[in-house]
Formats: C-alpha cells, structure tokens, sequence
C-alpha cells in the first residue's frame, strides 16, 4: 500500500492529510512527502495556517519500525520536524487515535494541538530500547514539564484527551470533526505571534521530587539501558540550549537504535504481532462459538484469579467450589480485590461494583448447566480432575467448552473420561491469573478446530498473550522450568550453592532464581510431583533428591519458613542458611562427588543451555508451532527479561555451537546422567543455523 501525503486548500488553510495505513507510520514516504507538502502550503500565498491531520483510525501511531534494521535514510524525522517548526505560518496538529512515539513528536513540533476526546499520547520507545529520537525528551518537558515528561518518556505513562489539555500538552479538545476544529482553531490564531516549543524554557520544577521519582523509575526497569539514557537526554532540555539538546538526543538515539537490548526488544514486539495475526488467521479459517456464561470450577488460588479476570474482562462468570468454606474463601478473596482496586483509584466505586456482580457463587457442580465455557482449577490430581470432568460432561450443556487448568496433567487422559473429547483444552493461565499475561491453550490430540479458535480469541478478550502448544508433561512453560530446576540441582552436586544459582540468575534478568521460585511455589508442589512421576525419573535425578531431604525436614519453602533459605519475620527475601550448607556437604560425601568451584558462567549456560535443548526437543515434537512462542511463552509466564529478547533469540546470539559444545562437555563430566545431546540442535549447529527468522524490513 503506497502511503500519500496530500495538501488541500479549505479557503486560506492548508489540510496537510497523512495517510498511510493502517496506523500512519513515519516512513520514508510519508517524511518525504510531508516536507514536500509542508514546503508548497509556505510557497502558496494563499494559504495562512497549515493543519496536519491523518486519514483512518489514528494520527500518526508512531515510526515505521520495520524500517529500523536498514541504515537511516534522509529526511530524517527531526530535520522535517524542524522545518514544522520553524514554519513562517501557524502549524496546527489535528490529533485522533493513539498519537504515540513519533506521532506525539510530530504534534509536539507543531505550534498548536487540536485533539478529538478519544486521543491518546505516549512515548513508548523506552520500552522499545530505544529513547525518542525527533525532540520528544527537549520539547515535552518545554511544554508540560519535567515531572510529565519523566512520567511519559521513562514511565511510559500514556494519557488521555482530558488529561492533555489540563497540562498544556493540548490546545483544545475538538467537538465532532477534529479536521474542522482544528481548521477553524487555525484561522483564530493565524495572525497571532507562533508559539515554538523550542523557543520556551522548561518551567520551573521541584529538582529533588523529580530526581525521587526518576530514581523509583529506574528501578523498575532494573538491567535495561534505555531509561538511564532517556533520564540523560530529558535533563538536557533544562542543562542545555535546544539545539545542543536535539543534537545529543538524536546521537543517543542513534546508539539505542544500534543496540542489542533494542534489537531484541524490536524482535520480540514483532513475534508478538506475529502470535496475534497467526491466531487471527485461525480464527478466520474456524467459526468460533460464542461465549457469553463461564463457569470456574475450583474456587482456590487459581479458580478465584480466573473469576476475576473474566469479570475483568466483561464475562458473566459463574464461580462453583463443592467446598462451602473453600467458596467463601473464593468470595472474600474476591471482594478484598474489589475493594483494593477502589481504594488505589484504579477503579470507581460504580464499575468495581458493576464487574463484582459479575461474579456469581454457586456450591453445586450442576451450576454448570447454562455456561458456555467451563474452567476447571480443581486440586492437581488426575483421578480429582477425571471425576469432574464426568460430572461436567453429565451437567454441561451440548456444545460447551470445556477447559482445564492443570498445570502438568495429561489432557487428554481428562477428555478421555467425557463423551465429547473433541470440546475439551487446557487453559493453563499463571497465578495470580487476573494479572499474569500468559495463558497457555494446550491442544488435545482431538480438539476441534472450532474449540481451539474460540479459546484463543477469548484469551484476547481477556487481554492475554494466548500461546496454542501441545499436550505434554508441563506443556512448554513448565516443561522448561521442570528442566531448569533439575539442571540448577546437579549445579548443587557438583558444588555450587543455592545463593551462587539464584544469584547468577537474577542477574541475567530474571526477577528470582530457581531456588527462591521453589521455596515461593513450595517444596511439597516439587515433591508429590516427584512422587507421582517416580518412574520417569533417571537415576541420577532419583538421587539429586533436595526436594525429599527437605520435604522430610519439614522444611517446604516461605510457607514454613525454611526451605532452601531461611526466612526471619515474614521476610520474603531468604537467607542462606547453614542446615542447606550441611546437607550439600552430607549429599556430596554420600555420593563421591567431588565438589569443585563452579564460575558464574558455567551456572548460567548450564542452565540456559539445558532449557535451549529442551526447546529444541518441543520443536522436534511439534508442541509449538514456531521458536518465537517458546520465547512469548517465557517471556509472558516467567519473568524471562524481555530485553534478552527470548530464550531461543538468546540461543542464537550465543550460536549453537557453542551451547552444543557446552551440553557435550557438561555430559561427559557427568556421564550417569545418560543425556544424549538432541540431533536437531546437533544439526543446526553443523549447519549453522539459528533458531529464529529474523522479522526483517518487510516481513
Ligand atoms: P487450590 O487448592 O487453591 O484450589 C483448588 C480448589 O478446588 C479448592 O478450593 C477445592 O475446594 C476445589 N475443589 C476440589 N475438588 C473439587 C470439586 N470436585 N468440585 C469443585 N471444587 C473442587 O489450587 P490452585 O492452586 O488454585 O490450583 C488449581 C489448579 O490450577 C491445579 O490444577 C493447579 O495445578 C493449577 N495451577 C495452579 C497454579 C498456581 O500457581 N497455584 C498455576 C497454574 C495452574
């Protein structure tokens, strides 16, 4: 589709119209044309003020970042916002949509802002590794403020039309056509001296709260390099003149664009345009089937979360727990969510009370009869999970989903139990379930094609990120982290400590290491999952046996106080503690191993390494459909950090050779461990491949 640029004439206003679909990006063309159009609308005498408005559903929704991996190309977006703004004639933007990144630039360049109530403004590029390139650290602050400026440019805050115009970002918000309001807005101010952004000083602001803030900022974002970067350019706009401060903006922004956490930012936003328009394909090939009632059975933990993201998202929800005091639990933790959310602010009184009646309580399995979709998140037990799913097939009405929860079972020996196999699927959301993002659709081997499109369009509606994977122990999420615990634990055999482990880590990026997320989870989960998998255990992962000693010990993570660490006072931050140092030593003796001084490097390939070649085995078997969703997977449920780009994105920045070398070596020093290295990524290595094809320009 070609993007144009045109100019038209409404009596003695020129109509700079952007349109570029679908979201107006600032791509070459669009730069090249909007200079040109900006250029005749000055030559023409006849024109007095210049609107710049865009065609379709949104101003300029930012810059065209599928171009950012080619070398940059003249005109650049602050030269052409330069001329915006030094326009001899009034510039007035005409703003609908998300005016966001380089759309909110563009704006910001202009000497007055016109704005439909429905727009928004943000400037997501930290979030992208990136900082704005085209002025927006030198002239937001000009115009609203440092602290507004901190709040957008590292907070990522996106405001609203309202919010705008009480700071100063907006002139006026427009009644109908924002096109004719800002025509008509430009002929009032068109004899008027122009006000420039970069002709005002940033106003005066309290140094002290704003360096509080900034620092509360920077450590949210903890391993990223791009807020520092931005906190630099936006203290430019009050330490330097403008044109010095443009300057080292766009020099900044140059070196973000280059960087690795950038690239795999940029890799990641596109794996996950493609996971959505891989799930949109499918929907169009199946008819979905409507989803109006839900019913949650299980009113625990995860029942109760799954309740509340429903409700969240607008679904009459119908929570049914056989347990009288576990469905009062469900309800009381329910309503503390409601009331907390009002308290915060985050909702008003009228809507949290709107969503809660949403929620209906019910102690009777039959409550299922008119739901469209059912959620089972009943105890982990397959005989518990089977003798639901008989009553669900029992009481559910012909055509409803059913959904399961579980965590590692095995799906289709639950469908298996109903008459209707083809209606059953895993939802496997993450806890707490009303905020993680990740929602795992595991497919059965007879689900059809309808059920899966239905559930993956409603883990949309519900605002997840919906990856379809196949039915195996753990699926893809926990399958890898089952993987990663049992590589950490011969970590532990061989020397290392949970500290060393968990340390290393956490700073890769994750927010815990393996040992804290056990005693968090609790040591008891591991062990019944241990004890009902006794058999498909290796002997070496028989005898690395942490979970049993402490299991025996009493000792089952946070909730007791003890697990792999010590806890004092209801701290959530353990403590090494000398009872883990003796039993290591005790295990070794036991077993004649020889402990030996293990680098943080070793700790962390090794447990990468063993995760990539657990990746590469889901490949082989078709659990995923592409490397990517292993990335969204870890990503979304795991902490995995997002600037690394993805565990497999990861795989190949380190190259496969490597890793094959490594899992070889690592095999060899513990040979009873019988690991045979997987020939697929053995092959990839020989062949040089990677894991992940590149979203270049165009794809
Ligand atoms: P939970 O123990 O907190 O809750 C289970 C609830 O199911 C209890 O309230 C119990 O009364 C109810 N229940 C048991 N049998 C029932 C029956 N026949 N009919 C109706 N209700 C019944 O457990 P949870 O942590 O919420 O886990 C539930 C499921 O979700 C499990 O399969 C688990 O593996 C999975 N899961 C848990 C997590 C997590 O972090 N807790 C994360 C993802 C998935």
């Amino acid at each position: 589709m070609h993007a144009t640029v045109v100019l038209q004439r409404e009596g003695d206003v020129g109509q700079v119209i952007i349109d570029n679909p679908p979201v107006n990006a600032l791509s070459l063309a669009v730069r090249e044309q909007l200079l040109q159009r900006l250029q005749e609308a000055l030559a023409d005498s006849a024109i007095q003020a210049i609107v710049i408005a865009c065609q379709g559903r949104t101003f300029v929704a930012g810059a065209d970042l599928k171009a950012f991996d080619l070398p940059l190309q003249a005109p650049h977006l602050p030269d052409v916002l330069a001329a915006i703004e030094q326009a001899s004639k009034p510039v007035v933007a005409a703003l609908h949509g998300s005016a966001f990144g380089g759309g909110l630039e563009l704006a910001l360049a202009c000497h007055y802002r016109v704005a439909a109530p429905d727009a928004q403004f943000a400037l997501p590029e930290v979030s992208l590794g990136l900082i704005p390139g085209a002025g927006g650290t030198q002239r937001l602050p000009r115009l609203c403020g440092a602290q507004v400026a901190l709040a957008m440019v590292l907070g990522g805050e996106r405001i609203g039309a309202a919010q705008a115009l009480s700071i100063g970002l907006l002139d006026r918000l427009s009644d109908a056509s924002v096109l004719a309001c800002a025509t008509h807005f430009a002929r009032e101010v068109m004899d008027k001296p122009i006000p420039r952004a970069c002709d005002r000083s940033v106003p005066e602001f309290d140094p002290q709260v704003f360096h509080e803030r900034a620092q509360a900022l920077l450590r949210k974002t903890p391993g990223q390099e791009a807020p520092a970067i931005a906190l630099q350019a936006l203290q430019d706009a009050w330490q330097l003149p403008f044109a010095e401060g443009i300057a080292r903006e766009r020099e900044r922004f140059i070196a973000r664009r280059h960087s690795e956490q950038a690239r795999a930012l940029r890799h990641v936003f596109f794996a996950e345009r493609d996971l959505a328009s891989r799930c949109r394909a499918l929907a169009r090939q199946a008819p979905t089937r409507p989803i109006d009632l839900v019913a949650v059975v299980g009113a625990g933990t995860m029942g109760s979360g799954i309740a509340l993201c429903l409700a969240n998202a607008g679904f009459a929800t119908r929570l049914i727990d056989t347990q009288p005091e576990a469905l009062a639990r469900g309800r009381a933790t329910i309503d503390r969510y409601f009331s907390s959310v009002v308290e915060k602010g985050r909702l008003d009184t009228d809507e949290a009370a709107r969503r809660a009646t949403l929620i209906e309580f019910d102690s009777s399995i039959e409550g299922v009869a008119r739901a469209d979709l059912v959620i089972e998140a009943v105890f982990e037990d397959l005989a518990v999970k089977q003798a639901v799913f008989r009553q669900l097939d029992r009481f559910a009405k012909p055509g409803a989903i059913l959904a399961t929860n579980t965590s590692y079972l095995d799906i289709d020996a639950i469908a298996a139990v109903t008459t209707r196999s083809g209606d059953v699927i895993g939802m496997h959301f993450f806890s707490p379930a009303h905020v993680m993002k990740l929602l795992e659709v595991v497919r059965t081997s007879q689900v059809q094609a309808d059920v899966l499109a239905t559930v993956l369009q409603l883990g949309e509606r519900l605002g997840k990120t919906a990856v379809a994977v196949g039915n195996c122990y753990g699926f893809v999420g926990n399958r890898l982290l089952a993987v990663r615990e049992r590589e950490a634990s011969f970590l532990l055999e061989e020397g290392a400590t949970p500290e060393d482990v968990d340390r290393v880590i956490r700073q890769f990026g994750f927010p815990m290491g393996p040992f804290e997320l056990r005693d968090l989870a609790g040591v008891d989960i591991a062990w019944r999952n241990r004890q009902g998998r006794a058999e498909q255990l290796s002997a070496a992962e028989r005898s690395c046996n942490w979970i049993e000693q402490l299991h025996e010990a009493g000792r089952l993570g946070q909730k007791t106080a003890a697990g792999f660490y010590r806890y004092e006072d209801g701290q959530r931050r353990g403590l090494p503690d000398p009872y883990v140092a003796r039993m290591l030593v005790a295990h070794r003796q036991s077993r004649g191993l020889e402990p030996r001084v293990i680098d943080d490097e070793e700790i962390l390939d090794r447990c990468l390494f063993a995760m990539i070649h657990e990746a590469a085995n889901l490949l082989e078997q078709g659990i995923v459909d592409s490397p990517n969703d292993i990335d969204l997977v870890w990503i979304h449920g795991y902490g995995f950090p997002r600037y690394r780009g993805g565990l497999l994105y990861h795989a190949d920045r380190v190259g496969l050779s490597r890793i094959v070398e490594g899992l070889s070596r690592w095999t060899a020093l513990r040979p009873e461990r019988g690991l045979r290295v997987s020939a697929l990524l053995q092959s990839m290595a020989a062949q040089g491949c990677s894991f992940i094809r590149p979203f270049l320009s165009g794809s």
